[in-house]
């Protein structure tokens, strides 16, 4: 990584900002640096001036007397990313410098995602307000959670109207400790059995609070589109704003069909309603291995054999982790089917049964993938997090820029600042971040478009990436020279509740 003499002095001169105390904030200036302010418009060259946890000046601007500068000559000037989809729920009790997020330029987490939530959430972020991490965080309230809370071991059914009732109850009390919305899971096991009945009900709790809904939505492989349609609806009925999760086509069956669901959405957005979705930059996904299985006949063979066949074969579907057998970790089903000389239908039941596994399945296509991160209303968020052994969890932000951007021009670099900023901001109802503006809070990150990448493989998935140089949170340096500087600035972020 090149960065400049003077830039390393002005970054070491922000090191003693960051150990000053904190009731007396001194001022900085950000000088040099071309900003993509977050709003999509072109880079403009100005100065920025952040004084305690604001935002307080931009455009050209002197030094004050004693003035800290931090040079940014070369670099870009954005907004802090805001990652919609992150499981660091956990993570960031034991490590709450959050490397792998920070170096990506990650400044606030949306965490419970995907039907799990944190609970009780008052609780949750108490304690995350009492042992403040180097990132902001958020979080959502989970279906399956509150499903698990209300239904215990006897989930597996579709819920009684005293029980959606007690659901929805819990939903409202998620919103008023502070979720900003509802998320779901349909495709895991708990959430899989619930109907859309249930979750028009929890929607409209969600809704009376200012919520909207985020879903892992029933069925990313052949039945995408009607799960896409179920979305649709329990948004429309349920009052509220809709943001599918890590949308993706994930199986043979819908391959190339990207313009279709975009047409979908296109069409419920031209009626008013308010939809957007996220996406991260990769053709495979990570999930447990029972996903793979719609139809939840893992000890049928015909069943198997029909799922793996659909996302490609067995040899795409790699094992991250697996309690019972460790020595899986890394290969592929076909390999370790091979090596142990069993069918992978066998492997695969033999796996369930010793209590699953995760995997990585390389079943999307690129051609997709790419339409959908063209749509103006598509995030770039990660579904990764601090300890996540699939390379989103350290890469998707710098890849997006370094790869989507500067190698394959599948859009602007201010665009892609706006999918990771101010578009991301307006779904989590943040009034005063993903903007570069006076008045707005200091979330900043400062990279050099010319060599930001992520280095995260699946050989090496928390590799951090390279090219952000700085990145501010709340107005103190929580990364520099390539490493955390210890400052743990990051709030929570509740919702404000009438
Ligand atoms: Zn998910």
């Amino acid at each position: 990584m090149k960065v400049s003499s003077k830039l390393l002095a002005a970054v070491a001169a922000l090191f003693l900002i960051a150990a000053a105390p904190r009731q007396e904030p001194g001022s900085f200036l950000i000088a040099g640096a071309r900003v993509a302010d977050g709003t999509g418009a072109p880079l403009v060259a100005a100065d920025v001036r952040v004084a305690g946890d604001r935002i307080v000046e931009v455009g050209k601007l002197s030094p004050k007397d004693g003035e800290r500068v931090i040079r940014g000559e070369k670099l870009v000037l954005a907004p802090g990313f805001i990652d919609v989809h992150n499981h660091s729920d956990e993570g960031l009790a034991t490590d709450p410098l959050a490397e792998t997020q920070i170096s990506q330029g990650i400044t606030t987490l949306v965490l419970g995602s995907d039907g799990e939530s944190p609970w009780p959430i008052a609780a949750y972020l108490d304690e995350c307000a009492k042992a403040p991490a180097a990132v902001n965080v958020m979080t959502m309230v989970g279906h399956a959670t509150v499903r698990s809370l209300v239904m215990g071991k006897d989930y597996k059914r579709k819920s009684t109207a005293e029980e959606t009732a007690k659901m929805a109850a819990l939903v409202t009390q998620g919103m008023k400790e502070g979720a900003m919305g509802l998320s779901s899971g349909l495709e895991y096991d708990v959430g899989s059995y619930s109907s859309t009945e249930e979750l028009v009900a929890l929607s409209r709790s969600a809704a009376q609070y200012g919520g909207f809904y985020m879903t892992h939505s029933r069925d990313e492989a052949d039945k995408s589109f009607e799960a896409m349609d179920e979305a649709l609806a329990i948004s429309k009925q349920g009052g509220l704003p809709l943001d599918i999760s890590h949308i993706k086509l994930a199986t043979m069956g819908v391959w190339g069909q990207s313009k279709r669901a975009v047409a979908l959405i296109d069409a419920a957005r031209a009626k008013g309603q308010d939809v957007t979705a996220d996406c991260y930059p990769y053709e495979a996904w990570h999930a447990n291995i029972e996903v793979l299985v719609p139809d939840k006949q893992y000890f049928n063979a015909k069943s198997v054999a029909r799922a793996l066949a659909d996302v490609g074969g067995a040899e795409r579907v790699t094992i991250t982790a697996c309690k019972a057998h460790p020595t899986y970790a890394g290969k592929n089903l076909e390999q370790i089917a091979r090596s142990e000389g069993i069918s992978t239908t066998e492997l695969f039941a033999r796996i369930v049964k010793d209590g699953g596994a995760d995997v990585i399945g390389h079943s999307m296509k690129t051609e997709d993938v790419d339409t959908f991160y063209r749509q103006p209303w598509v995030m770039v968020a990660s579904d990764g997090g601090i300890a996540v052994d699939h390379p989103r969890g350290a890469g998707t932000f710098p890849r997006v820029l370094g790869r989507f951007v500067r190698e394959k021009h599948l859009f602007s670099l201010e665009e892609a600042v706006r999918k990771m900023t101010s578009l991301p901001a307006a779904r989590m109802s943040l009034k005063d971040r993903g903007r570069i503006a006076p008045g707005m809070k200091a979330d900043l990150v400062l990279f050099n478009p010319e060599t930001v990448i992520d280095r995260s493989t699946f050989e090496d998935p928390r590799k951090l990436s390279e090219g952000i140089e700085l990145v501010v949170v709340n107005g103190e340096a929580v990364w520099s020279e390539g490493k955390p500087t210890g400052a743990k600035p990051g709030r929570v972020l509740r919702g404000v509740r009438p």
